[in-house]
């Protein structure tokens, strides 16, 4: 069997959107003097959705959710040629010729991504091949169905997010996670609004559920030093993404500082990136994303390293690629789940840009037993609302 061609495509929303509102989530541009629409930064409205066909007629599917135009240049202008012609079961090889030919510029960011979908796309052809689900070619089903965490929460009025909270434990749900809305730059004030927001939640769901607190990358050492004590008293699950990502030592000395574990990884890349992050403790979540790490050929070597460190594996959003991997790996406990909603920061997009992925029912996530490869397909129902650039 042989790959014949790969077509990425890039699909621009162009249909209503909800717009965020001020302080709705900390993230890595507040830290500017030029605060300006820090949120701008922050909405993932396109994505490049990646075709892999073979001889025999099989297509795999697979998607980057970073800089779709290039990362659509890097797949046809560098990856497709070094792909077309292979046979798809040699993904090791494949992986391995996409990683060492882009060494001098990839590695890390766009180019990885671009890696990761066709990797994705290659282990959705072996699955439709075999017949058999992804997750079953990656060590078959570790746990009944999967638990799954509720992932919103954006800070809006103290009252919304408490009905937010609400809804997910009226929907069964058992964990979810929250945004921060304020940074350093806010002072004082901020960090009390900060305290409030948790303190709001931890009211309408008590301490017999989990919360975790999203950070964004929005604040810096200094300001997560001094909060983080002050956040102790809620018993976050973790804290994610105090800091910019390549702030290892300071992840290492947060992670080792208070009883709450610091969680990272969505943006980190390849087996590579989390042997430092292991080695220095950094973290005591990984929250690789599979469409951005090296796709599935990569997040298994991730899984097998954090396994060996008694790290858990909590893959960055829902989605297939990441749901597959989680059920066939006993170092996952658990998949976050971004709810459908109207188009906002762009999280919800996958949902309109593609069918298959599973309903949580009661909190848990299960995958189809007998639906070969990934179980994606192109959702045609909103093809009408997007930009699509061949
Ligand atoms: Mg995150």
């Amino acid at each position: 069997m042989k790959i014949t061609n790969i077509r990425a495509r890039v699909f621009e929303w162009k249909g209503k959107t909800v717009p965020p509102q001020a302080h709705f989530c900390s993230n890595a541009m507040d830290e500017l003097y030029d605060r300006g629409d820090s949120m701008g930064t922050f909405r993932f409205h396109g994505w490049t959705v990646v075709e892999v066909e073979t001889d025999e007629g099989i297509v795999g599917l697979g998607n980057v959710a970073l800089a779709p135009r290039i990362s659509k240049q890097i797949i046809d202008e560098y990856l497709a040629g070094l792909v077309i012609g292979q046979d798809p079961f040699d993904y090791e090889y494949i992986w391995q010729r996409m990683y060492r030919s882009t060494h001098a510029w990839g590695r890390k960011g766009v180019a990885m991504a671009a890696i990761s979908a066709i990797d994705i796309a290659i282990w959705d052809i072996m699955g439709k091949v075999t017949n058999k689900p992804v997750f079953k070619l990656l060590g078959g089903r570790t746990k009944e169905k999967i638990p799954c965490y509720a992932s919103k929460l954006y800070r809006t009025d103290l009252d919304e997010m408490q009905r937010e909270a609400q809804s997910y434990l009226d929907q069964g749900f058992t964990m979810m996670k929250m945004r921060f809305g304020y940074g350093a730059r806010d002072g004082v004030k901020g960090v009390t609004e900060n305290i409030k927001s948790v303190d709001a939640v931890r009211e309408v769901i008590g301490y017999e559920n989990d919360l975790m607190l999203e950070c964004y990358m929005g604040w810096n050492l200094d300001y997560a030093r001094r909060i983080l004590p002050k956040l102790e008293k809620f018993q976050p699950r973790w804290l994610e993404e105090p800091v910019i990502a390549d702030d290892i030592d300071g992840y290492a000395e947060l992670n080792n500082m208070t009883s709450i574990p610091i969680s990272g990884g969505e943006h980190e890349f390849t087996s590579h990136g989390f042997k430092q992050l292991l080695d220095k403790k950094a973290v005591s979540y990984i929250q690789y994303d599979t469409n951005r790490v090296g796709g599935i050929t990569a997040a298994r070597k991730v899984n097998a390293l954090a396994e060996v460190h008694g790290v858990p594996v909590v893959p960055h959003a829902g989605q297939m690629h990441n749901y597959h991997l989680t059920m066939s790996t006993l170092a996952s406990p658990m998949s976050e789940y971004f709810p459908v909603h109207d188009v906002e920061v762009g999280n919800e997009l996958f949902y309109y840009i593609f069918k298959g992925d599973p309903a949580p029912v009661n909190g848990f996530v299960d995958l189809d037993d007998d639906k070969p490869g990934l179980g994606l397909e192109i959702n045609e129902d909103y093809l009408s609302d997007f930009n699509i650039t061949e």
